[in-house]
């Protein structure tokens, strides 16, 4: 049987700097999907990469006195490092500058000046260099979206016949209720293109640094076009390859919301007109504000993956970006939230739930698990509750809602530790009350094996270090068979270990 395949991408990050918390969020949200289809048996291709293209990578470039694919290759550096940091596991990292890339977008740009979907026009207009960006109107003469000064340029250009796609589009929208998420993004993509939509300029003729237009060489392919292709040359397209059959259509899309208009509008009538399947789903998240304050560098007000990971570990940056805000909304980032968040709920609710679960039964049981010999209200009650929990997540993580995936999840480490104080093992142990004891202890360490099962997408680091001191068994390609009560067999090793998240003092606090 062959496996249903999962291909899963991130936008192409910009090669002008180091990525700050905004830009690891896509690419972290990504890694957690691409695990946990992985785990569900799912034949995942988890794509990334970097756009190295356009003008302003030109002039970067030359302000640092270098040649811009040198100057990429610094930061593409700086990105795999990142990405190694995180424990990111894409399959594939894609850099615009890739032979096989620029070719492609060549032969893709070629293709629709044939059809007649490319033509060459003249543009007169006004146009923000560091968003790279056509912008229609403006009062004040500032680009809407960054706020920065525009140019006004006038130039003979390529244009994409977009215009011709506005009733394919609004189909695709309305025939397909999960290809804009989260709903509510929907509405306000489907009533502009319902407003009608202007053919767009594809090709620029003021710089030099990227593909130039096959047969008219003065002109280089507008950085949009170049990089949304990505998500097909990466595949092999335009060959019909192997791996492009095997993955296209990509099932996610996982994009910020300010680039919505490019991934469901723009890119899908660049796909209709190469007579490619429109991607499944576009998610669309939201940004984080640090501090209460939009990120930024000019202001100072940036935090760096590094600065999390250096003090609470991976994870925690793995954990607190989905925990703190429904996946899809605004955010706002404070070292005190995510300071609150491990020591609350990693260290005194996951870590220590299974910190005294190990403990008591080295103490109680020398280190072997208990048999669940008796019947105990509370511990039934928690059993079922966490029987029901992976069937809860699966529902969450198809819907890419990972913040009510790590509700589901949390609910039950609550749970899980009101049992303990509930139960209170260790007043059975002392009135030798070992049967239900074995019950009790058997209970939370199958509890906390089903929630540490669960978390593997999201602690990639510390989940498999629990269930090792739980000897139960892990496996990061098949979770299924681990996913039901009862895995864990009585007279099985447990081994009391570290915390799994030891107390952070964080400096200057
Ligand atoms: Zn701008």
């Amino acid at each position: 049987m062959t496996r249903e395949k999962f291909y899963i991408t991130t936008p192409l990050y910009y090669v002008n700097g180091e990525l700050h918390i905004g830009g690891a969020y896509t690419t972290l949200a990504a890694d957690i999907l691409a695990r946990w289809h992985r785990a569900h048996g799912k034949d995942v291709f988890f794509l990334t990469g970097s756009d190295e293209h356009g003008q302003k990578i030109e002039r970067e470039a030359a302000e640092h006195g270098m040649a811009p694919k040198e100057f990429a290759d610094s930061i593409v550096q700086k990105f795999h490092e990142l990405w190694e940091a995180l424990d990111i596991t894409f399959d594939h990292f894609i850099r615009t500058t890739d032979d096989y890339h620029e070719r492609a977008v060549g032969e893709v740009f070629k293709k629709l000046m044939d059809s007649g979907d490319i033509y060459l026009g003249r543009y007169e207009g006004l146009y923000c260099t560091p968003c790279e960006t056509f912008v229609a109107t403006s009062e004040d003469g500032l680009c809407p979206s960054c706020g920065r000064e525009l140019e006004r340029i006038s130039e003979e250009n390529y244009f994409f016949r977009l215009s011709k796609y506005g009733d394919a589009l609004l189909e695709l929208i309305d025939g397909n209720p999960s290809f804009i998420l989260p709903p509510y993004r929907r509405a306000e993509v489907r009533n502009r293109v319902a407003e009608g939509l202007e053919d767009i300029s594809v090709s620029r003729s003021t710089f030099k640094w990227g593909v130039p237009v096959p047969g008219d060489p003065d002109h280089i392919v507008y950085v949009w076009f170049d990089a949304l292709l990505n998500y097909v040359t990466a595949l092999g397209a335009p060959d019909d390859t192997e791996r492009f059959r095997r993955y296209w259509p990509a099932d996610l899309h996982l994009i910020g919301k300010d680039i919505i208009w490019f991934h469901c509008v723009i890119w899908p009538a660049m796909l209709m007109a190469l007579g490619y399947e429109p991607p499944r789903t576009v998610f669309a998240h939201g940004w984080w504000t640090i501090n209460g304050e939009k990120i930024s560098k000019s202001k100072g007000n940036i935090v760096y993956p590094r600065e999390v990971v250096s003090l609470y570990g991976a994870d925690t940056l793995r954990f607190f970006l989905f925990r703190e805000v429904p996946f899809g909304r605004d955010g706002n980032f404070t070292f005190e939230a995510v300071d609150n968040r491990y020591h609350q709920e990693l260290a005194n609710g996951l870590g220590n739930l299974v910190m005294r679960t190990a403990s008591m039964i080295t103490r109680y049981f020398g280190g072997k698990l208990p048999s669940p010999a008796v019947e105990d209200e509370g511990a039934k009650a928690l059993a079922a509750l966490a029987s029901a929990m992976p069937a809860k997540v699966r529902e969450a993580m198809e819907r890419v809602d990972l913040g009510a995936a790590l509700e589901h999840i949390w609910n039950v480490v609550r749970e899980a530790n009101r049992f303990v104080e509930n139960s209170k093992p260790w007043v059975l142990a002392k009135e030798g009350e070992t049967e239900r004891l074995g019950t009790v202890l058997y209970t939370l360490a199958e509890t906390s094996r089903l929630l540490l099962v669960e978390l593997y997408p999201f602690l990639p680091r510390t989940a498999p270090v629990g269930l090792a001191q739980l000897g139960a068994e892990w496996d990061p390609l098949d979770a299924e068979p681990l996913e039901r009560w009862g895995v864990l067999k009585p007279g099985s090793p447990v081994t009391k270990g570290k915390p799994l998240f030891p107390r952070v003092e964080r400096p200057g606090v």
